[in-house]
C-alpha cells in the first residue's frame, strides 16, 4: 500500500501540472468550439433562406408562364368579339374574358406578393452573410492564438501524460479508479497532505490517532470532511508548520 501512495502522490503531482497547463489555454478551447458550432447553425439557416428564395423564384417564373398564356387568350377573345354573330356567342365571349381577367388579376397579386418576399428574404440573406463573414474571422483568430497556445504547451503535456502513464502502470486499478472518481468530484485534486493535524486541502483536523496511522502509509484513508485520499509527505508536514 504504502508504493501504491506513493504513486498516488506522483501522480497528483504531475494531474497538478497538467491542470496548469489547461488553465493557461483559458477558455480558448470552449471558446473555439462554441464559435464553430454558432458559425454551422448561421450557415444553416443561411442555407434555409437560400433555397426558400429559389423556391419563391422557380414559382414566380411558372407564375408569369401562366400570365403570359392568359394574356394570349385575352388577346384572342378580343379579336374573336369582333366576329361574334349572335348575342349567345357574344355574352359566352364576355364570360371567357371576365374569368380570364381575373385568373390574370389573382396571378398579378401573387407574383407581387412573391416579390416582396423574396426582396425581404434577400435582405436577411445579405445580413446574414456579413455576421457568417464577421464570424469566420472571429473563428480564424481564436483558432490560430489557440494554434500558438497548444504548440507553445504541447511538448509539456505529451512529457507528463508519458509520466502519467508509467504511474498508471503499476497502479492498482480499484485504487486508481478511486483517485479519479475523487479528482473528478473535487475539482482536480483528489489527494491532500497531513500537514499539522489537518487535512491540507480542507483544513479540518484530523484526530492524533488517525494522524499516526496516515504517517505509517500502510492503509489509504480519504478525509472525513473533503473526501481526499490522506497521504503523509515529510516536506509537507515542515511547509505546514511554518505557515
Ligand atoms: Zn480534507
Amino acid at each position: 500500500m504504502r508504493q501504491a501512495l506513493q504513486t498516488l502522490i506522483e501522480l497528483a503531482q504531475i494531474d497538478e501540472e497538467l491542470l496548469v497547463l489547461e488553465l493557461s489555454r483559458g477558455d480558448l478551447p470552449k471558446r473555439v468550439e462554441q464559435l464553430k458550432t454558432e458559425l454551422q447553425r448561421q450557415q444553416e439557416k443561411s442555407d434555409a433562406l437560400h433555397a426558400s428564395v429559389e423556391t419563391s423564384q422557380q414559382q414566380k417564373r411558372l407564375q408569369e408562364g401562366e400570365l403570359a398564356e392568359l394574356k394570349e387568350k385575352l388577346k384572342k377573345y378580343q379579336q374573336q368579339l369582333f366576329q361574334v354573330k349572335n348575342n349567345k356567342e357574344y355574352d359566352a365571349i364576355t364570360l371567357e374574358i371576365e374569368q380570364a381577367e381575373s385568373n390574370a388579376e389573382t396571378l398579378e397579386f401573387n407574383n407581387l406578393e412573391l416579390d416582396e418576399r423574396i426582396e425581404a428574404s434577400k435582405v436577411q440573406l445579405q445580413s446574414l452573410q456579413e455576421e457568417l463573414e464577421h464570424r469566420r474571422q472571429e473563428l480564424a483568430v481564436g483558432e490560430e492564438q489557440l494554434h500558438k497556445v497548444l504548440s507553445r504547451t504541447a511538448e509539456q503535456e505529451a512529457l507528463l501524460k508519458q509520466k502519467r502513464q508509467r504511474f498508471l502502470n503499476v497502479l492498482n486499478v480499484q485504487i486508481y479508479s478511486q483517485y479519479e472518481r475523487i479528482r473528478r468530484g473535487r475539482g482536480g485534486s483528489a489527494v491532500a497532505y497531513l500537514a499539522n493535524g489537518a487535512c491540507s486541502a480542507c483544513s479540518s483536523r484530523i484526530p492524533p490517532q488517525r494522524g499516526m496511522e496516515i504517517r505509517m502509509m500502510n492503509h489509504l484513508y480519504v478525509c472525513e470532511v473533503c473526501g481526499r485520499i490522506l497521504v503523509w509527505v515529510p516536506d509537507k508536514e515542515v511547509a505546514g508548520q511554518e505557515k
